[in-house]
């Protein structure tokens, strides 16, 4: 328990350290650190590495331990015959398509949204938003990106670097940030394309995670030269970590509180 306690301090003020003067540099739009319910989102990183982290673990172990015995012994001997470089580019790319369409699931299916909504609901992104996620939800997400390595037999050992990356830039392509990268943002992608994304209209394209690749591929690209007006769900939902918990097992309609109001942006947004 100290070490958790531990690596949550450090890991908080290693991205602390990283964001911070990032988005004070560069920011999308005029917004104060202690923006409203930044205790939400506070509490949600808290939940993630004190409480949730191990649960969530627990069960991808699980899941690899399921398909190490349904997938044939051949296939798998078959991948390993491969030069190494096309190995890693296999798990990259279908990783990429099963997050892909996996949240344009989320969006689509009701039963997923009730999960998936929770993560929406922040109407100010910035990289502590980034850890506003129900942990089923991050099961999900999770169980999905590393399905291909668990498929195709690769230890997750060797993928530790690659998932750090990418949990490095799932916080990063929240934060508060918008560089002039130009073109590259369509090979490597930007904060800006997941800012959009998280616009009140529930289908705002931008699923993909890291590359927009998949996102060209199937026509939900979207980039303009601006920040989105509003951000959040346009449906109601409790504000605090507790209630955000509990609200996809609800029965519909029977949250309370209103969702939309009112802890109005305090600012222009750029552009
Ligand atoms: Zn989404
Ligand atoms: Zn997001």
């Amino acid at each position: 328990m100290k070490l958790q306690l531990l690596s949550t301090v450090l890991s908080f003020v290693f991205l602390l350290i990283v964001f911070w003067p990032l988005e004070k540099l560069f920011p999308a739009w005029r917004q104060r650190t202690f923006r409203p319910r930044w205790l939400t989102d506070l509490a949600f990183f808290l939940g993630q590495y004190l409480v949730w982290g191990g649960a969530v673990l627990a069960v991808l172990y699980g899941f690899r331990h399921w398909l190490d015995g349904i997938v044939p012994v051949a296939f798998r001997t078959a991948v390993a015959t491969q030069p190494w470089w096309l190995q890693g580019l296999e798990v990259i790319l279908l990783s990429d398509l099963f997050v892909y369409w996996g949240h344009r699931l989320q969006h689509r299916v009701e039963f997923l949204w009730r999960f998936h909504s929770i993560h929406h609901s922040a109407e100010h992104l910035d990289w502590l938003a980034a850890h506003r996620e129900h942990p089923i939800d991050t099961i999900y997400t999770m169980g999905l990106i590393n399905l291909p390595a668990f498929l195709l037999g690769f230890p997750l050992e060797t993928l530790a670097g690659l998932l750090a990356f990418r949990g490095l830039w799932a916080i990063y392509i929240h934060s508060n940030v918008r560089l002039p990268i130009g073109p590259l943002r369509a090979l490597i992608g930007a904060p800006e394309l997941h800012h959009w994304h998280h616009a009140r209209e529930r289908d705002a394209g931008n699923y993909a995670n890291i590359s927009p690749l998949m996102d060209l591929i199937f026509g939900t690209y979207r980039c303009p030269d601006h920040e989105p007006a509003e951000l959040g769900v346009s449906e109601p939902m409790p504000k605090g970590y507790l209630g955000q918990l509990l609200h996809p097992f609800r029965p519909k309609g029977k949250t309370t509180r209103p969702l939309i109001d009112t802890d109005k942006r305090e600012a222009a947004f750029h552009g």
